[in-house]
């Protein structure tokens, strides 16, 4: 092959690998303990994320406003909804009033500041409703997702852009991360090698403020969990771009 051509092949092909293996980190409950670390990494690392924000956790201080005002001064950080009580952590109850959902979810827009259309996820429940994708919360049984599901159409219409998951970074009761950061990061390699995402090519990492707190040693993991997916070569999307 002529060297120039070969040149322009492997311009041509380095985007198309980057963008199929795109991780979408988000942050879930903030603002919390954890929160200020997380943006310091976000900054630091200059990559994007999103910070799905409780609307009652955010009137919960004059510290956390600043928070919640920090986050959305950062051009690579997305704050997004993750409804205003977080269900009171009572799902069933709170799911089987989808008007009480949108009111809710409408609460935490004009706490937040966020104007439609929103992106959003739903308190506890790994839920999709975007223009191009639609999935519902699998590992609900059968019987329960009959029972409370509210109508997450409805809940789209009223401006929200419902976001689930595809993996998570776990923490136990006390908010501290399960997986060490090696760990982790052998899971998302395994994968994106053999593991199915709601779109290709793309996953989308839960995670929550909480466990990125000093007593956890946030600042550092969340810093080596970045810097080891940039030396593998994954690429870091802004949640706009996901449904494309
Ligand atoms: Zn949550």
């Amino acid at each position: 092959m002529p060297l120039l051509l070969a040149l322009l092949t492997m311009l041509a092909a380095f985007p198309a690998y980057a963008a199929d293996r795109t991780i979408y980190l988000t942050f879930d409950d903030g603002p919390l303990n954890g929160t200020s670390n997380i943006l310091d990494v976000l900054e630091a690392q200059q990559v994007p994320a999103t910070l799905f924000m409780v609307g009652m956790h955010a009137q919960a201080s004059a510290g956390n406003k600043a928070l919640v005002r920090r986050a959305k001064a950062l051009p690579l950080v997305t704050v997004g909804n993750h409804s205003y009580s977080h269900a009171n952590n009572r799902y069933q109850h709170f799911y089987a009033d989808t008007e009480g959902v949108v009111a809710d979810m409408l609460r935490a827009n004009a706490v937040l500041g966020l104007a439609p259309a929103v992106h959003a996820r739903l308190p506890g429940r790994d839920v999709f409703r975007l223009p191009s994708t639609s999935k519902n919360d699998t590992s609900l049984g059968l019987a329960q997702e009959g029972r409370e599901e509210p109508d997450y159409e409805f809940v789209a219409a009223s401006g929200f852009y419902l976001y689930g998951w595809d993996h998570e970074w776990v923490h136990d009761d006390t908010g501290k991360p399960v997986q060490s950061v090696d760990h982790l990061v052998s899971e998302i390699d395994h994968l994106f090698g053999y593991g199915r995402f709601v779109k290709r090519g793309k996953m989308i990492l839960l995670m929550h403020d909480e466990m990125f707190q000093d007593g956890f040693d946030g600042k550092t993991k969340l810093t080596r969990l970045i810097t080891a997916l940039k030396q593998r070569g994954y690429a870091f999307g802004t949640i706009q771009s996901y449904d494309d």
